[in-house]
């Protein structure tokens, strides 16, 4: 694979720095040949067949207009999971992992009834039930493309995870719909003000649906959680959401307002305020 590799790097050295053209190099090799960075170390004189090269020369075409790897692959990597993506969802994100992994550790009920609002590519629900096998466990979506790749991904982890379509902002439910112990969310919550400050690629791939908030009303969709948690939870259910640094002590404020307590702020690894979660009393 050596004279591939060679090629990759030689291809995209202006473009990208040079550690992130490492970590291209073993995504590729993964997707194309399923190999491990040993592999790629082992089989270092083993080449591509013709149908390989020509895929490979697609992908770097695609890398070279700085499209995002995981959908030109059309798969990425969460909570040690596989994820299909496409660009209907947003690509998920290390920080989200961050919330997954509190909410398995604060877990105190055996079975729980949890709903992922805004669920995408249903990155949260898929590995919520992976590691909770006897949770009942759901994920909704303003989006039908978006519940199609949810879907797909729950078979690919062999998850039983229901899926259905929902706008938080206008939510029509069956009468019969559980009680709910968790209501996770990461909504969109870039103020259009931030825009400018985001990188072309995720500007120009990613749904700004899932990403984009107006600057005169950035909590909509947490006053929307709100209003749903206080009819859906039951009492003593907890809430997680992502949240944008900025809006920490607004969603403290608006969580305290309106029957929550317990309200806790929580650090991502960067240092900054990324995830609250609340109890409803
Ligand atoms: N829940 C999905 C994720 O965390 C999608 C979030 C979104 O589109 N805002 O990646």
């Amino acid at each position: 694979m050596q004279a591939s590799i060679a090629y990759i790097r030689k291809e995209l050295k202006d473009l990208y720095p040079d550690q992130e053209i490492e970590g291209l190099v073993r995504l590729i090799f993964s997707a194309l040949r399923n190999y491990t960075p040993t592999d790629l170390l082992l089989k270092k004189n083993e080449r591509l067949t013709p149908d390989e090269q020509l895929h490979l020369n697609e992908i770097v075409r695609r890398l070279k207009k700085h499209e995002p790897i995981q959908y030109i692959l059309g798969e990425t990597e969460f909570y040690s999971l596989p994820f299909q993506v496409t660009e209907d969802v947003l690509i998920p994100r290390p920080e989200t992992e961050e919330l997954v992994d509190w909410i398995l550790k604060d877990l105190t009920i055996a079975s729980p009834v949890i709903l992922d609002v805004g669920t995408g590519s249903g990155c949260i629900p898929v590995s919520l039930k992976k590691f909770l096998p006897a949770a009942k466990v759901m994920g909704c979506d303003i989006s039908e493309k978006a519940l199609k790749v949810a879907r797909a991904n729950a078979g690919i982890n062999q998850t039983e995870v229901a899926f259905f379509h929902l706008d938080i902002l206008n939510p029509l439910l069956p009468a019969t719909f559980p009680g709910l112990d968790i209501l996770v969310s990461n909504p969109p919550y870039v103020t259009e003000k931030e825009k400018q400050l985001m990188q072309p690629n995720v500007l120009a791939h990613e749904p700004h649906s899932a990403l984009f908030v107006p600057d005169e009303d950035p909590l909509v969709f947490y006053a929307a959680l709100v209003r749903f948690g206080r009819q859906h939870l039951k009492k003593g259910g907890k809430l997680f959401w992502e949240i944008n640094e900025a809006f920490g002590p607004a969603c403290v404020h608006l969580l305290e307002e309106n029957g929550f307590d317990n309200v806790q702020l929580k650090k991502d690894i960067n240092g900054k305020n990324r995830m609250i979660a609340a109890r409803y009393v």
